[in-house]
């Protein structure tokens, strides 16, 4: 019989969502009459709007017409790559360095055959748990030691550096992967941050690959939505992003990475003409329906709608930072982003998801499950309907009770 792939067997646990699904589903066989509420994954819960979901339908009839109907679209539809270069980018980027693609996630793991197994690799901790995962698949983690990944370099993002991390331990000709606005912590880099997270890529002859996945939550307008805001980043950053979230194309599946010309490997060979030929040979493109939605999502009318989707959860945000901090809990994010990552100093994450759960009824999700530097903290998601997120917030006052 073959042998298990050795990576496999590396990784260290299961994938944390399923395990908190198992949690909430044993809580719930246990006590039926319970109305749970989860304020635990990143999923949304609220309805494409009418602009953005039109233009899915348009992209499904067209479908059915000889003049409308589109076979496979590799690295993406043309009009829907101008339209993310001019909205996003300023028009800076052709074409051809911008990628459709079914996902930020989705490409976070095929970027990783860029580099092979044995890059070293650094990632913010805590961290989106793709990161570090598909690094191991990729077989360039190494194994388990002590707290963490031995070919990881963890850099830890804490209350001490308003969730920061120093780059100083960032290894040479290393893979950063860097995520602002933050998945799990909600902290948004600014631009001083993110040019010093640019130099050291470029000193260091680092890839860069920033997932700007929340960019569309940020309020503040100094703060950068985009790596490419910061000069220099076009020869050492590769960008990824999403309609899942501010769309809510979470179950469409549509995203892209932009990948400059600029950009080269210590051989000087181009990485945007290799992820040309990785895309075409295990990557058949996004659905073209799921492209006909983006594009309306691009149109002024969708931004306005992606506007409005935003704010939405942003106010789910406030309402949860303002429970927390009514509890006297001590938190970040909420603000440009939609989770918000609250401090239970000294204790174990998942002891305090349990608390939550056992006494409150509320799903969330275990920072230690984001990496070493997430012990002691819970994320909170604002994705949810007004009323659960309002009845949640009810709810987490009885932390209070003994
Ligand atoms: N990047 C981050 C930081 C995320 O938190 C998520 C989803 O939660 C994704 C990417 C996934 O995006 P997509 O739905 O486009 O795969």
């Amino acid at each position: 019989m073959i042998k298990r792939n050795k990576n496999i067997a590396n990784i260290k646990a299961g994938y944390l969502f399923p395990e908190i699904a198992r949690r909430r589903r044993e809580y719930a066989t246990a006590h039926p009459e319970a109305k749970i509420i989860s304020l635990g994954v990143g999923n949304t819960t609220e309805p494409i709007l009418p602009h953005i979901n039109a233009g899915l339908v348009e992209g499904a009839r067209r479908l059915g017409t000889v003049e409308g109907y589109s076979g496979y679209q590799d690295e993406g539809l043309p009009e829907l790559r101008e339209k993310i270069s001019s909205v996003f980018y300023g028009g800076k980027f052709s074409i051809d360095e911008i990628f459709i693609s079914d996902g930020a996630k989705c490409d976070i793991g095929r970027l990783q055959l860029l580099f092979g197994a044995g890059v070293k690799v650094a990632a913010q901790d805590p961290s989106y748990p793709v990161y570090v995962d598909g690094s191991v698949l990729a077989g360039a983690a190494g194994g388990w030691k002590g707290k963490g990944y031995a070919g990881i370099t963890y850099l830890p993002c804490t209350a001490s550096n308003n969730y920061f991390p120093d780059l100083a331990p960032i290894p040479k000709n290393s893979v950063i992967y860097f995520c602002s606005p933050n998945n799990p912590t909600g902290a948004t880099a600014n631009k001083s941050q993110l040019a010093s997270l640019v130099d050291v890529a470029v000193r260091k002859n680092c890839i860069l690959i920033f997932d700007a996945a929340y960019a569309e939550f940020i309020r503040d307008a100094s703060l950068p939505k985009s790596i490419f805001e910061i000069d220099g980043a076009t020869s050492c950053a590769i960008e990824v992003n999403s309609f899942s979230k501010p769309a809510g194309f979470t179950g469409v599946r549509l995203g892209w990475s932009v990948v400059p010309k600029a950009l080269k490997y210590a051989g000087g060979e181009s990485v945007n003409a290799d992820w040309s030929r990785i895309a075409s040979t295990v990557f058949n493109g996004a659905s073209n329906i799921a492209q006909a939605g983006g594009l309306a999502a691009l149109d002024p009318e969708g931004l306005k709608e992606i506007r409005a989707l935003t704010d939405f959860y942003l106010g789910n945000a406030k309402l949860i930072r303002d429970a927390l901090q009514k509890l006297k809990i001590n938190c970040e994010g909420g603000d440009n982003s939609p989770y918000i990552w609250a401090h239970f100093p000294g204790r174990d994450s998942w002891e305090v998801f349990s608390e939550i759960l056992e006494k409150c009824q509320v799903v969330t999700t275990p920072g230690a499950g984001f990496g070493p530097a997430g012990q002691g903290f819970i994320r909170f998601s604002a994705f949810g309907h007004r009323a659960d997120v309002e009845e949640a917030c009810t709810r987490l006052e009885k932390l209070l009770d003994k």
